[in-house]
């Protein structure tokens, strides 16, 4: 089974099938299939040479990230893409932690490497000198390696091997990484292209940046399809409707703020979001009103959500467009049903197995799981108890195996002994008019020991009361769910990398105010 789930024999078929297409998009700079895989090709021998087989990458999206992730793919090393969000003790903790051969910087983080790495012995090498853009062919506008007369091939690496560490915590805590084989990652991209139109026509924005697990499908899928892959440094809402103008991109991932981003920014004028055909949301619970919203201004647009976790190498289930479309939005709430070959099982808090609808652990048992949390030996088994993989996530399957993703165990909000799903209350919310976000977390309270806490984002130049979000709530929701104490912030809610919205730093931002 392993050989016939390797990313290297994928390549190899890509370089014979689409040699001279077009592979890889970054500014002016663009590489044929036969190209980028010379480079990659190239990469993996230097890697080798220098005695680097494990490397952390801290660097914006750019092809030689892209290369990376190939060579780490194709060959026996292993990546590890770091959050350059994280602060230089941070990463000086997951370079230890990683035991890496080198970090692997680019020019923009160049100084947090260098911070980071210090005392650790880890040397620091700049990407482009690696990758050899600029040195290879001495121009710095187009890509290196000529067509030769016989074609890459790459050799299949290490059954052991493992692919990538990701390196997990961007919105619950302490970094730990996620150990993917290459044959996890692989059985990740059956499962996509099984059900996502992943072909040659595919022009695929890679915009989220290259340390988190939701931007895999655009790093894998894309070249083995034949189609290519676009890449910008990163998410920036003014510059992403000329990228997608200038580069013909037609299809992206995002996670549901930048989506409403991108409504906003371009509300006057929609035709750069109309250049695409597929996008696959996901990352965290969307509303029913952002889909509507969307479909209704992009209605030629496949809209297909995708759940999943770094874990899992990404997906684990899939709402196609179909699926959405069809019945009239009714399962627009679902996350869609699990990949074949993916078990997903609903425990209660008493250990059983739950019943359709009814509400529990989301539990998973799949090929495309990471096989451990490296060097965390008591996480692992507690993440893999009973053999299941236990998600963190509450939801429920209904009776045609749509899965329902409710909420984060940890949001999950206990007032007065009642369940209170933060995601549900924040739906009901986001549809009012003048909000532009919303988060709801549990603020610790004396009589009903958490109480529903909104916080509230307006649209620019709109008033909203709390008693006026109150009444609007009040139809739609039972009385012990309607948020007690209110609050208004000038600034967006603070993101995670990708641009998640991050509860733990609203929830320590409000306990601050408690003890103020
Ligand atoms: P952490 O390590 O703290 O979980 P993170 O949130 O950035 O950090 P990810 O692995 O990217 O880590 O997040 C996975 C989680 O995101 C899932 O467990 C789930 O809660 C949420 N999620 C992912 N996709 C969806 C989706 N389509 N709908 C709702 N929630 C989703």
């Amino acid at each position: 089974l392993h050989s016939e789930l390797t990313y290297a024999r994928i390549a190899n078929r890509a370089v014979r099938c689409f040699a001279p297409r077009t592979a890889v998009i970054d500014g002016g700079y663009s590489a044929t299939y036969e190209q980028h895989f010379s480079r990659v090709a190239s990469l993996i021998a230097e890697l080798e040479e220098r005695g680097i087989r494990r490397y952390g990458v801290l660097a914006y999206n750019g092809h030689e990230f892209l290369e990376l992730w190939h060579a780490a793919l194709c060959g026996p090393g292993t990546i590890a893409p770091l959050n350059f969000r994280l602060a230089a003790h941070e990463l000086r903790q997951i370079i230890s932690d990683s035991g890496m051969d080198a970090l692997l910087v680019d020019s923009s983080w160049r100084q947090l490497g260098a911070e980071a790495a210090e005392g650790t012995g880890v040397p620091l090498v700049d990407i482009r000198e690696i990758c050899g853009t600029v040195v290879r062919d001495g121009t710095d506008g187009t890509a290196a390696g000529e067509p030769k007369g016989s074609p890459v091939r790459f050799d299949e690496p290490p059954e052991d091997g493992i692919a990538a560490l990701m390196y997990t915590g961007g919105t619950t805590g302490t970094p730990k990484a996620a150990v993917l084989s290459n044959r996890a990652m692989v059985l990740n991209l059956h499962h996509m292209d099984r059900l996502l139109d992943t072909g040659p026509d595919m022009r695929f924005l890679l915009h989220s940046p290259m340390f988190h697990g939701g931007p895999v499908y655009g790093v894998m899928n894309p070249l083995g399809a034949g189609g290519s892959v676009v890449l910008i440094p990163k998410f920036d809402v003014d510059d992403f409707g000329d990228a997608l103008l200038t580069t013909g991109a037609n299809a992206t991932q995002m996670g549901p703020t930048m989506l409403r981003m991108l409504l906003n920014r371009y509300s006057d004028d929609l035709t750069p979001l109309r250049c695409l055909r597929t996008l696959l949301y996901g990352t965290a619970p969307i509303t029913r009103g952002l889909v509507e919203e969307v479909l209704e201004k992009l209605p030629d647009l496949r809209l297909n959500n995708g759940y999943g976790m770094t874990e899992a190498t990404s997906a684990l289930t899939i709402l196609t467009h179909h699926q959405h479309v069809a019945d009239g939005l009714k399962r627009v709430d679902s996350v869609g049903r699990p990949f074949p070959g993916v078990d997903i099982r609903i425990v209660g808090l008493d250990g059983r197995e739950c019943a359709a609808d009814q509400v529990g652990e989301i539990q998973v048992r799949a090929g495309n799981l990471m096989d451990e949390y490296w060097n965390r030996p008591e996480l692992t088994e507690k993440a893999f108890d009973g053999g299941w993989y236990h998600s963190g996530d509450l939801g429920f399957l209904d009776d045609e195996g749509f899965l329902y993703v409710v909420d984060r165990l940890g949001d999950m909000i206990i007032s007065g002994g009642e369940n209170v799903y933060s995601a549900e209350v924040e739906n009901v919310l986001s549809r009012h008019p003048a909000v532009s976000q919303v988060a709801v977390i549990g603020r610790a309270d004396e009589t009903w020991g958490e109480r529903v806490h909104a916080v509230i984002v307006l649209h620019p130049g709109v008033v909203a009361t709390p008693e006026e979000l109150d009444s609007f709530c009040r139809p739609h929701l039972a009385g012990y769910k309607i948020p007690r104490s209110w609050q208004f912030r000038d600034e967006p809610l603070p993101v995670s990398g990708v641009m998640k919205i991050n509860k733990r730093a609203l929830k320590e931002e409000s306990s601050l105010d408690v003890e103020a």
